[in-house]
């Protein structure tokens, strides 16, 4: 089996010890436009191939799976670039961010079959004109809060059964996979080809069982973040997994960036979460090796 990765594809044994969950580069929509800001591609650069490089020969990560969504700040040839120079694999995604924070209203306004065959044009012909080929789906678990993500998560599902990639998805705070679960194979996608995204600020077992016993990988792909969960409570509930049987559903990573681009701000994560509150500043460190 193979996996289309940003310099081409390769054998999936061929990927070595891979993050499931990491980014080189972020920016929300409309950063772009902050006058105050200064965008310096080749300092990123430098510092990524640097970080990258660490992680290879440090402590043997061969590959990187980058599920950035396409509108915040998606760049293929970076992470192109970024994976030549520093010898580590890099996987880019198609699909959109949630409805809370993204989806351009040009995308809104596109029908199921529209998104689906970007989707599936991004995975077997390239993004734009790239040449790069996403190697996943991204899928954001905020779908259920608004009517517009449910076209998404359908279009999802339609190139994933049209190409056999596997589906990465983000929860909404260690919530929502379940029922996403359920919306998935409803659009009949197999539980075993996704991983149910930041599961591990949950600190309910009983939540992360569901997940497992639903047939998915499981992420606690945000190790490190404090505000959303204590590490020694993510570390007990991959013990208690670990000790259920469920060690090869799971996928450790942290959720990290390199870099990413705009001054502090301050998001609903979602319609009915009010007082929960993510902050994005220019650099989310310590990168990468949080997990070692
Ligand atoms: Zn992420």
């Amino acid at each position: 089996m193979r996996v289309q990765t940003a310099t081409g594809p390769i054998l999936v044994r061929s990927l070595g010890r891979t993050l499931m969950h990491e980014h080189l580069f972020i920016a929300f929509p409309g950063a772009w436009f902050d006058p105050f800001l200064k965008f310096d591609r080749a300092a990123l650069i430098e510092e990524a191939v640097g970080r990258l490089v660490e992680l290879r020969t440090e402590h043997g990560v061969c590959a990187f799976v980058d599920p950035c969504p396409i509108e915040l700040g998606r760049d293929v040839l970076l992470m192109k670039e970024v994976s030549e120079k520093s010898g580590v694999h890099i996987v880019c995604t198609t699909g959109f961010y949630h409805e809370g924070l993204g989806l351009p209203s040009y995308w809104r306004a596109r029908n199921l079959d529209e998104i689906a065959e970007l989707y599936v044009r991004e995975i077997t012909q390239g993004i734009g004109d790239t040449g790069v080929r996403a190697g996943a789906i991204n899928l954001d678990g905020r779908t259920h809060c608004h009517p517009a993500g449910e076209e998404f998560l359908a279009a999802a599902c339609i190139g994933q059964k049209a190409t056999g990639v596997p589906i990465i998805t983000h929860t909404t705070q260690g919530c929502a996979g379940p029922e996403q679960q359920l919306l998935l194979a409803a659009g009949g996608v197999a539980a075993d080809r996704c991983l149910t995204g930041h599961c591990c600020a949950n600190p309910d077992h009983a939540y992360h069982r569901r997940v497992v016993d639903g047939g998915s990988h499981i992420g606690f792909d945000q190790i490190g973040y404090a505000h959303f969960q204590q590490d020694d409570v993510r570390a007990e509930n991959v013990a208690k997994l670990m000790r259920g049987g469920f060690r090869a559903q799971i996928i450790m990573s942290m959720d990290h960036a390199c870099g990413s681009l705009g001054r502090p701000t301050t998001h609903q994560l979602t319609p009915e979460s009010e007082d929960r509150t993510v902050k994005v500043t220019g650099s989310l460190a310590p990168a990468y090796l949080h997990v070692h």
